[in-house]
């Protein structure tokens, strides 16, 4: 069985030395090594041991109640315990108050240990940016605590049989009565719509309040048991079986007149909801950086005890020594690394607060390059290993079906190529688009007039009223644009510090 290796010291030096951290107010790099070095001996030690289990034996629906893999309520156990639920909690609400910046560290590594057992935990974050953001002072001295704690784990209920992809198209209803709010409808594909590894669930749930379209959906705050401890009206209908990710219980959810609470303004409900989906998304690209770097792993360590083929002197080598071999394996870890620098790039700009532009118009690009990355290494690792990667027991055939999912949620790849070439574009009369191409010009002048042909072809493309048909192409173009950026920065940075040494 493959043993899993924490990339410490590659996301140490992002941060650090590329993505400049130090910036943050809140920042301390002693403390980001202790913190994330901590858990990456956590995630090595007790959470990768589960990953294949719960590959293999998958999550079960019995009577009417999802049950996880053995050992996983646990290990889930220990991380709630050692506090890494509340990492980015306020301390006045019983969690660490660190910033999102770390906790970018620690999911990326939690995402490569076991990206089940962390699709489970990790909407956990973005819940609590809601409930800072939205919710009222009562809701979040009743949650905030909780979820800090582990008590709670939260989901996001958005998508519905008919509603994917077109979240306007909405059905389940919200009623008030008696001054309760009450849900009923149907949810699908929600990921730890139940589980048996913490107390309770805090689902966040889009449903409509008001007329059609997206102003009429609002965002309610819906737990499994109610105050007195009877279980509300919120039931697993079926769980889906899957290419991947075994181990996360993909849930269908029944809400019959669910008692809920609204969270923020009634018809508020996308705005809000994308708090958390923002988080979400830089969260999927994380997954992706976490299968490349995982895949670049399992290739290196695998491809340097490989002995087949000779020398030119006719001794036997490994296969690291075949130049076709050490292509594949450079560029699983290319992709990693600088799908790793992109998205500590987007998340320190987004924590010092001062560019938006770029941060609104990088959120998809990460999305869409570093889950293109992930899957792209994840199958060059199966590559270098040659017949053994196609086998179970090496695992980078798990890392390619558990990297997969990462393209479709949190708004398909499609979608988000969709947005930059309309929304993106058109983003503050272009400002997105001017910030994103002068980032790409101050990482490096090589890509000088390769910016200029992109703002070229983005200045027609902003002009043509349905640009859907060359959306993929642009956004590829964009993504190798913003790929490349990032390994000029993350060369540079290197030379920076190996001149200093
Ligand atoms: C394992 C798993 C976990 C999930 N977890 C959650 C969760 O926790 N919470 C939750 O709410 N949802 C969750 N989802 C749902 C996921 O977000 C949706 O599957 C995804 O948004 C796509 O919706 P859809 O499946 O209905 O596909 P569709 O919307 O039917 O899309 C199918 C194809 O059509 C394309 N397409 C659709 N509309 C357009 C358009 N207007 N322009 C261009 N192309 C378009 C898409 O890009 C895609 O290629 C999960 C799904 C899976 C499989």
């Amino acid at each position: 069985m493959s043993t899993f290796h924490a990339p410490l010291d590659d996301i140490l030096f992002s941060l650090r030395h590329v993505a400049g951290a130090e910036r943050l107010p809140d920042w301390d790099d002693e403390l980001a090594a202790e913190v994330i070095g901590h858990f990456a001996s956590f995630a090595e030690g007790r959470i990768a041991p589960l990953d294949a289990v719960g590959d293999a034996q998958g999550c079960r629906l019995e009577g009417g109640r999802v049950r996880m893999p053995d050992g996983f309520a646990e290990v889930y156990g220990e991380l709630a315990e050692q506090g890494w639920q509340g990492l980015t909690v306020p301390e006045d609400f019983g969690g660490m108050g660190l910033s999102p910046v770390m906790q970018a560290g620690v999911s990326e590594i939690f995402s490569g240990a076991n990206h089940s057992l962390q699709m489970v935990a990790s909407l956990v974050p973005g819940c609590v940016g809601v409930l800072r953001r939205f919710g009222s002072e009562a809701q979040q001295a009743a949650y905030l605590p909780a979820l800090a704690e582990g008590k709670y784990l939260s989901t996001m209920a958005l998508t519905e049989p008919g509603a994917g992809s077109d979240l306007s198209a909405i059905r389940t209803r919200a009623v008030q009565e008696d001054g309760i709010w009450r849900l009923t409808g149907e949810k699908i594909f929600i990921s730890g719509g139940d589980q048996d590894i913490s107390k309770g669930i805090l689902h966040l749930v889009l449903a409509r309040s008001g007329g059609e379209g997206v102003r009429g959906l609002s965002l309610f705050l819906c737990l499994s048991e109610r105050a007195d401890g009877s279980r509300n009206a919120v039931s697993v209908t079926r769980i889906e079986e899957k290419m991947g990710l075994h181990a996360s219980p993909t849930c269908q959810l029944a809400f019959d007149g669910a008692e809920a609470e609204l969270i923020g303004e009634e018809g508020g409900g996308l705005k809000a909801m994308f708090t958390m989906m923002n988080h979400a998304r830089i969260d999927v690209a994380l997954q992706g950086v976490a299968h490349a770097a995982r895949g670049a792993d399992l290739a290196r360590r695998y491809a340097a005890e490989r002995k087949q083929g000779r020398d030119a002197t006719g001794q036997p080598v490994t296969i690291d020594a075949h130049a076709d071999v050490a292509r594949m394996i450079a560029t699983c870890d290319d992709l990693a690394r600088s799908g790793r620098v992109l998205c500590h790039l987007a998340l320190v700009e987004e924590a010092l607060g001062t560019a938006p532009d770029l941060v609104e118009f990088l959120t998809p690009v990460c999305k869409y390059a570093c889950t293109e990355a992930g899957m792209k290494a994840a199958d060059l690792a199966i590559q270098v290993m040659g017949g053994y990667g196609y086998l179970r027991e090496y695992g980078a055939e798990q890392n390619w079906r558990d990297a997969r999912i990462c393209a479709i949620y949190e708004g398909t790849n499609g979608i988000h190529a969709r947005t930059i070439a309309t929304r993106g574009l058109q983003l503050n009369g272009g400002a997105g688009a001017r910030a994103f191409a002068a980032f790409l010009r101050d990482s490096t002048p090589d890509l000088a007039a390769d910016v200029a042909g992109w703002e070229a072809e983005a200045a027609r493309l902003a002009t043509v009223q349905d640009p859907a048909a060359e959306a993929h192409a642009f956004m590829e173009r964009t993504c190798d644009l913003a790929m490349r950026a990032a390994r000029a920065r993350l060369v540079a940075a290197e030379k920076r510090v190996a001149a200093a040494a």
